[in-house]
């Protein structure tokens, strides 16, 4: 699905130039639950918005589903982002002055979708992450545990065969972040590519594979059995 080839990110030019990616080689298939995982500072996020196609790489090759999506204008990685990627923030980013359906809504504003059908499948995905009796809630009368089911919902509503997760339970109490783990592992087994984000070593241990990146350069490649879980 994705494959990262000697990946490059440079911030500023000169003198106040920073190395923030050092050549990240990476493949990711369809289906797989990979966790980044390193230390804050470490070029996770950055990596995370050029895999969104929010950024782009300074040297190196990106490829999604077999496209070089560096080399394609804006208007076509907006429209591959569109319908292929969800992304779920630390902060979960839902707009304050809607409620939890107008925000899981969104994605299918923009895809065009009748006001019926948007709010049908805004409703299903807001059940899905258990939230049916809090549909209407302004971001504001939710618990942050709930906020981010509402972003998950958001992230899920069209369906898209890749969730980026950044720091999805950084911040969260212990017991919302495994309510968001759960519902990531479900998704994972629905058949969602699920890459996900942490600094946290115990969040990082429920992705089924995990890699560590350290200094902008990866570091490791650890892969669990999806039997005997973590060990
Ligand atoms: P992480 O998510 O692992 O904490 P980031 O990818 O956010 O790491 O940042 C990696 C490094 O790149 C940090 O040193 C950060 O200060 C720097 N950085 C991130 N974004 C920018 C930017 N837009 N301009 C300049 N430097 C940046
Ligand atoms: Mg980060």
């Amino acid at each position: 699905m994705i494959q990262l080839i000697n990946l490059q990110k440079r911030y500023g030019t000169g003198e106040i130039a920073v190395d923030v990616l050092k050549g990240i080689d990476l493949e990711i298939s369809e289906g797989e639950y990979l966790s980044i995982m390193g230390p804050s500072g470490s070029g996770k996020s950055t990596l995370m918005n050029i895999i969104g196609c929010l950024d782009r790489q300074t040297e190196g090759r990106y490829l999604f589903q077999g496209q070089d999506v560096s080399e394609a204008d804006e208007e076509k990685r907006a429209r591959l982002r569109n319908q292929n990627i969800g992304f779920v923030f630390q902060h979960f980013q839902l707009l304050s002055r809607m409620n939890a359906r107008q925000n899981v809504e969104l994605p299918l504003i923009y895809a065009g979708m009748s006001p019926a059908r948007r709010q049908k499948l805004a409703k299903e995905a807001l059940e899905r992450v258990g939230l049916s009796d809090r549909m209407e809630h302004l971001p504001s009368e939710l618990s942050g545990g709930q906020q981010q089911r509402v972003a998950i919902a958001r992230a899920l509503v069209n369906r898209p065969p890749l969730l980026l997760a950044d720091e999805p339970t950084g911040a969260l109490d212990t017991a919302s972040g495994e309510v968001v783990l759960k519902l990531f592992e479900e998704l994972h087994q629905d058949g969602c590519t699920v890459v996900m984000i942490t600094h946290d070593p115990e969040v990082s241990a429920h992705a089924e594979r995990q890699v560590l990146i350290r200094d902008g350069a990866l570091v490791e490649d650890r892969r669990f059995a999806e039997e005997g879980g973590v060990g």
